[in-house]
């Protein structure tokens, strides 16, 4: 249980001084804190044997003023330092958790769901950070404020009756062990379960449409009630052992309490302690409540804290199966991009989704790759991304393998448009400025003319200040992956993959697209994955890929003598569009 301090001493040992301070303020609270029951057994006493002047009163009374103000100034320093101690933790580890999420591949997105994610993100952080406040706390004062507390009753008062009245003490160690375990287990559990729900909850919110469409909102809402029922049995089993500290603490310091009152009584008859003794040591009694339920909780919060450590850290320390190289090769620009017989399987998967794919292709250049769905487009734009481990082959840019080169370079290098854009919840002009932080109106402007977006633009209610809505739900497909197209074209990247971005523009909006392409992209290249054909006629190498070969290769006036698939397609494709028209 106490590993989970150990597991976090990275952060203890950075922030020392922090605790060292927190700690020490937090003692000297608890030690002025010893005083007052002194000094109220010391006024009884002088009540009971007739001693007490009004100034020895006046004394008692400013000595406790003062120490309620010390005690109160101090408290007021442990609390701050240790409480805000556990937001920064919190916050260190929130930071550290979401870049590993951005460092993170589609290997590990496709083990761990959004909603496990989230859940580990918000309440199992809050789990860990409670370790470094109440932890902290509790452990110093069911530790030293205990035994400076038995110390002061066993000292000035009798250590007999001292003794006698912390008996329970044992054994509520024994029960709260028992308890805390217990707590690890379940708790652990109930975590998870909260991690499905949020799971749960996130697809039936994303998938509403399909939900209405198919009308499953019944079966929805069937399934979404067990895995409610989940998450509740699962937490009551945690209530119900957290219900239980408080009624055997109650006990056992209640057993503490009578042995203290009649043991207490006997010894003062025994004249062996005074009656000022008697109330002072009832009053510390009273004081070694907290303590003692501090030893409780402490078990209850690490627990828990090395039950949500445990979660996070295995998280954090997954490693990312793509990772940049150890010395990597510095390329100032890009002038070619070759696959040299590249083969490749998706992880678990048994059949190979690239196979033996040969592609030189030089700066300038515009390549389509086309293909049935399925057919292996995408995945070849993700190797040269490097989103996936375990290619066969070499993928070379500027004849560097891209092994040998940091991700980072090969990313920013790279447009990336894929058929399901991502939007974010904010403006237009926010989503496109994603490609280029800094760009001013005026060259947004440009690039949505070039993306065919102006006349959109104008439509929107505000403008370029258009919010699109979570995932751009106010947006039309087609409008959505204009914005994407922008985006792309703002970055101004060395190597644009359109990978089927202009499914969800009309035929004649995409020829209008294209034309700005030629012309803005005559220097730099240029991949177009498409179904429409006429989208990649003008490219000056076209591979038409079948489960994951090469099957045709060429130009698009060398296809069409091919009689191949891209012919026969091709002219299909003609035919439909001049019914269309007619
Ligand atoms: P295309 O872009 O031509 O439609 P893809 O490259 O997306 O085709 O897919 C090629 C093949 O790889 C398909 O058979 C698909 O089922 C499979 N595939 C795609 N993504 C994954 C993945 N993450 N894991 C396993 N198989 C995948």
């Amino acid at each position: 249980m106490f590993q989970v301090f150990k597991k976090l001493d990275w952060f203890f040992k950075h922030y020392w001084k922090r605790y060292t301070f927190a700690i020490i303020s937090l003692i000297m609270a608890s030690a002025i804190g010893l005083i007052p029951p002194r000094l109220l057994g010391f006024a009884i006493d002088h009540i009971q044997f007739e001693t007490l002047t009004a100034h020895l009163l006046t004394i008692i009374i400013v000595g406790y003023l003062v120490l309620i103000i010390v005690h109160y100034s101090i408290s007021f320093l442990w609390d701050y330092t240790l409480f805000s101690g556990a937001v920064i933790l919190e916050r260190w580890t929130r930071t550290k958790l979401i870049d590993h999420f951005l460092r993170m591949t589609p290997t590990f997105y496709g083990k761990y769901k959004t909603g496990d994610l989230m859940a580990r993100s918000t309440n199992d952080l809050k789990a860990i950070a409670q370790t470094a406040g109440f932890g902290v706390l509790t452990l110093v004062d069911s530790t030293t404020f205990m035994f400076m507390l038995i110390a002061m009753m066993g000292f000035t008062i009798s250590w007999k009756l001292t003794l006698a009245a912390l008996i329970p003490l044992p054994i509520m160690a024994i029960i709260m062990n028992k308890y805390g375990a217990a707590i690890h287990a379940r708790f652990t559990e109930a975590q998870a379960a909260f991690g499905n729900l949020n799971n749960e909850v996130l697809e039936s919110i994303r998938g509403i449409r399909v939900i209405r469409a198919f009308v499953q909102e019944k079966q929805d809402r069937n399934h979404f009630e067990a895995m409610t029922e989940d998450v509740y049995q699962k937490n009551i089993a945690v209530a119900k052992i957290d219900a239980m500290f408080e009624p055997t603490m109650k006990i056992l310091v209640g057993l503490s309490y009578t042995i203290g009152l009649g043991y207490g009584t006997i010894l003062v008859f025994q004249n062996v302690i005074s009656l000022g003794d008697l109330v002072s040591f009832n009053v510390y009694l009273g004081m070694l409540i907290w303590p003692m339920f501090a030893v409780g909780e402490l078990i209850n919060v690490l627990q828990r804290g090395n039950a949500s450590l445990d979660r996070v850290n295995e998280t954090i320390n997954y490693e990312a199966d793509v990772q940049n190289p150890i010395s990597p090769v510095a390329v100032s620009h890009v002038y070619s991009i070759d696959f040299h017989d590249v083969s490749f399987s998706y992880p678990g998967t048994k059949v190979n989704q690239l196979e033996h794919i040969q592609l030189q292709v030089k700066k300038g250049q515009t390549i389509g790759v086309v293909g049935k769905t399925g057919s292996g487009k995408t995945t070849l734009f993700k190797l040269l991304l490097r989103q996936y481990p375990g290619v066969k082959g070499k993928i070379m840019i500027s004849d560097v393998d891209v092994e040998n080169l940091t991700l980072e370079q090969i990313r920013s290098w790279i447009g990336y448009v894929p058929q399901d854009q991502i939007m974010f919840s904010k403006s237009v002009r926010e989503n496109i400025q994603f490609g280029k932080s800094d760009a001013t109106d005026e060259e947004i402007f440009r690039v949505m003319e070039l993306a065919h977006f102006l006349t959109d633009i104008k439509q929107l209610p505000q403008g370029l200040d258009t919010k699109v809505g979570e995932s751009g739900v106010t947006l039309s497909g087609g409008q959505k992956q204009r914005v994407a197209l922008a985006r792309a074209f703002i970055k101004d990247p060395e190597i644009l993959i359109l990978d089927d971005s202009l499914s969800a523009v009309d035929g004649k909006t995409e020829s209008k697209i294209i034309e700005h392409l030629r012309e803005e992209r005559k220097n730099k290249t240029t991949f177009i994955a498409a179904h429409r054909l006429s989208a990649v006629t003008h490219a000056d190498h076209i591979i038409v890929l079948e489960d994951g070969k090469i099957a045709e290769e060429g130009t698009h006036e060398e296809l069409m003598k091919n009689n191949g698939w891209y012919k026969e397609q091709y002219e299909q494709q003609q035919l439909d569009d001049e019914e269309v028209i007619s």
